[in-house]
């Protein structure tokens, strides 16, 4: 017999055939179980009432017990206002109605004692509350504690089924519930951390009596929610430790040992050497590598993935590095030759322009072993492209690499080669956990010595003129100037057109012979776009006009004042990836943000980080905090993000917590074999079936 909460939404008493249509077409509420896990998202306190000379002070709404101490009407036609007198032992202030005011003033009674809720808004200097809601306090007896709120559409509000009309429902299915509901955690999680039992959570999280039950329920929701998605990654990466065998690679080997004793340009961080030795330990573990490691900008990740790929050849294995852009991976490419300086070793370049003739000759070569070293774009993936024994992917910069990709990679071997991602783009812990929770993950926290921190400054549109007197000086100095506009997709024209706008005002301000200024974007072919960044490279052009397609990779030392044009408009992560263009050679250099002179709260807060931080994970943190989950990993990937209750910018010590029992629970029972887990590993069932995005974290 299928279990109540299976039951479809539309048999619950006020219901029916009509509102369950909209039910599941506008909150994806199919069932009985959809409608319990329909949480609210905020409570207002109905158990306690403000004096009306408080509510000046009240950020949300409000409840008062008054009177009425008289009513008028004024305004004519449509502009017509009631407006009423409210008052209590401590004031008194005006309710207002701008609609409706004729059947509202034959409801109202003078001098009856009534219950006010609303929220107090500042017209002009003195306080109203538009549209209260008034019962009189004789009929008052529900809502004595708090009151959900729960998130509804237009839509479902002209059917009644706003935030009220939704409680109703709730409240008319919870007493069907009650002696039904099944704790699947087992007893000795619940006891370790005090757990309230599910049935109980859910009741409360629905009509808690007070905060603390809000907060105790809705604690075992969200530690019930990131538990199963714990268990899901963490049994998923250790079958694959268990059951997907790696290439052994036994020693560092020659090539190691050469480079590192002949060519290897400077000491390593101690950042890089521990990082280096976590792959080491895989790589010689016999256990499939899927391992992430994050580096702020300039933390030195090519180095580490050299190394390791040459551990990977003195293995007698070819190794892989694919880069998301041609720039990039041509300038890997060239980074890479000259590190390896001597040595003799087979390398070659592959990517969508590499001609015909050398492609021919790149293939031969990699199926012959001759070609121990490729480095590319996407065109790696292209299935012409045969290795005779690849042992090694090295993705850099993976946040733009797609899963598929990554498998595609993965069956080039019979034997999976090692994966190593490295992303640039420092996330929070929370996020590596969800995100990433299926690898493992090294940390470069250590930038090399002797990097100057660079002067961040935040300048309003108004001050433009003495930008352009900042950006003489410097380049009278000798430095060299990047100044970025923002283009994107949706307002591809305005961009543009503000892009070239700008140019020409630079080309103005900083006239021929005298100056010369490059300019790249998108729409440039090929060929136009790499000329132009060699002219800046070589220091013939003294400012680069760009939109973002600068933004990883791209090495010039001598670039020391990176411009960001409506700096408002970019997110965090891509402003700190931008700013670490610069400040990369012996000169003090500088990041200038400038935004129009009225950017929202938010912005400003960006703005604000920006100045105050150069970490990464500091920055990645407030962006978390600022856009959440979503926005922060792409949209791609944040379908998978949805969960119901808890927040992953909020909730990282319950998410920490959950990943911890997760450990504790399959270091006893890895394969759930336990009659105490037997209904843990049901639902666990269920929870994957009813996720089916959820194979694409990671
Ligand atoms: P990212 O982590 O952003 O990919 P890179 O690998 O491009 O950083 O390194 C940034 C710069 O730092 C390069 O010029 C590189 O040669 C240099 N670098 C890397 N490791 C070290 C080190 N241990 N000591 C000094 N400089 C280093
Ligand atoms: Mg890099």
């Amino acid at each position: 017999m299928p279990h109540i909460l299976e039951t479809s939404i539309e048999y619950l008493k006020g219901v029916g055939p009509q509102r369950a249509e909209l039910l599941r077409a506008e909150l994806g509420i199919y069932t009985y179980q959809d409608l319990l896990e329909h949480y609210p998202y905020r409570y207002i306190d109905r158990s306690s009432y403000t004096s009306i000379s408080e509510l000046p002070y009240a950020e949300n709404h409000v409840q008062v017990k008054g009177w009425i101490e008289s009513i008028k009407e004024i305004g004519v036609g449509r502009a017509k206002k009631l407006m009423a007198r409210f008052r209590d032992d401590s004031g008194a202030i005006d309710l207002i109605w701008f609609q409706g005011g004729n059947w509202i003033k034959s409801q109202l009674q003078i001098n009856v004692a009534y219950q006010l809720f609303g929220k107090p808004k500042l017209y002009g200097s003195s306080w109203n509350i538009p549209h209260p809601e008034l019962t009189p306090l004789a009929e008052v007896h529900r809502h004595t504690g708090f009151q959900p709120l729960y998130p509804s559409t237009e839509k479902l509000s002209a059917k009644g089924l706003h935030s009220r009309g939704i409680e109703k429902l709730v409240n008319t299915l919870l007493p069907q519930i009650v002696g039904k509901i099944e704790d699947a955690l087992p007893s000795w999680i619940a006891q370790q951390h005090r757990l309230v039992g599910k049935e109980e959570a859910l009741v409360n999280t629905h009509q808690p009596a007070n905060l603390q039950e809000v907060e105790r329920a809705r604690f075992r929701l969200k530690f019930e929610e990131m538990f199963f998605l714990q268990l899901e990654l963490l049994i998923r990466k250790g079958k694959n430790e268990k059951e997907t065998k790696g290439h052994v690679f036994e020693t560092t080997g020659d090539y190691f040992n050469e480079f590192y004793a002949r060519y290897l340009p400077f000491e390593l961080t101690n950042a890089q050497k521990r990082v280096i030795k976590e792959i080491r330990k895989d790589l010689g573990s016999g256990k499939h590598m899927n391992r992430l490691v994050q580096g702020d900008v300039g933390s030195g990740k090519t180095l580490v993935a050299l190394l390791c790929m040459l551990i990977a050849n003195g293995n007698g294995f070819q190794a892989a590095l694919m880069a998301p852009t041609e720039i990039l991976a041509t300038q890997h490419f060239e980074n890479i030759k000259e590190l390896l300086g001597q040595m003799s070793i087979g390398i070659h370049l592959l990517t969508g322009s590499t001609k015909k003739a050398e492609r021919k000759i790149i293939h031969e070569e990699l199926e012959n072993g001759t070609c121990k070293l490729l480095i590319g774009t996407h065109a790696l993936l292209e299935d012409p492209v045969q290795f005779q024994n690849l042992g090694l992917v090295v993705i850099d910069e993976q946040h733009r690499f797609g899963v598929a990709q990554r498998a595609k990679m993965r069956a080039k071997n019979t034997l999976a080669p090692h994966i190593l991602i490295m992303t640039a783009t420092p996330i929070p812990r929370t996020l590596a956990m969800t995100f990433y929770g299926d690898l493992d993950v090294s940390v470069i926290d250590e930038l090399p010595p002797g990097r100057k921190p660079i002067s961040t400054i935040h300048r309003y549109e108004s001050h433009r003129l003495a930008l352009h007197g900042f950006m003489k000086k410097e380049i009278d100095k000798g430095r060299q100037v990047y100044v970025v506009y923002p283009l994107i997709k949706e307002s591809e024209r305005m961009d543009f057109h503000n892009l070239m706008d700008g140019f020409e005002a630079i080309s103005r301000y900083f006239p021929m012979p005298q100056y010369q200024v490059s300019i790249v974007h998108g729409k440039l072919k090929p060929e136009v776009k790499e000329y132009e960044m060699q002219r800046f490279v070589k220091g013939e052009t003294h400012i680069m006009v760009a939109t973002t397609v600068i933004e990883v990779g791209v090495n010039v030392p001598n670039a020391s004042v990176m411009v960001i044009e409506s700096a408002e408009r970019f997110g965090l992560s891509q402003l700190h990836q931008l700013r670490g263009r610069v400040g990369r050679g012996a000169e003090k250099s500088y990041c200038i943000l400038m935004t129009g002179d009225a950017i929202s709260k938010e912005s400003k807060k960006r703005m604000d980080t920006m100045v105050e931080t150069q970490d990464g994970f500091e920055i990645s943190e407030v962006d978390l905090q600022l856009r959440g989950p979503g926005d922060l990993m792409g949209t791609q990937q944040s379908g998978a993000l949805q969960f119901k209750i808890a927040n992953l910018a909020k909730d990282g010590q319950i998410i920490q917590l959950a990943r911890n029992t997760v450990h504790e629970l399959i270091s006893k029972d890895f394969t759930l074999e336990l009659a105490e887990h037997q209904k843990m590993k049901q639902v666990l069932q269920q929870f994957l079936a009813s996720k089916p995005n959820w194979g694409k974290i990671a």
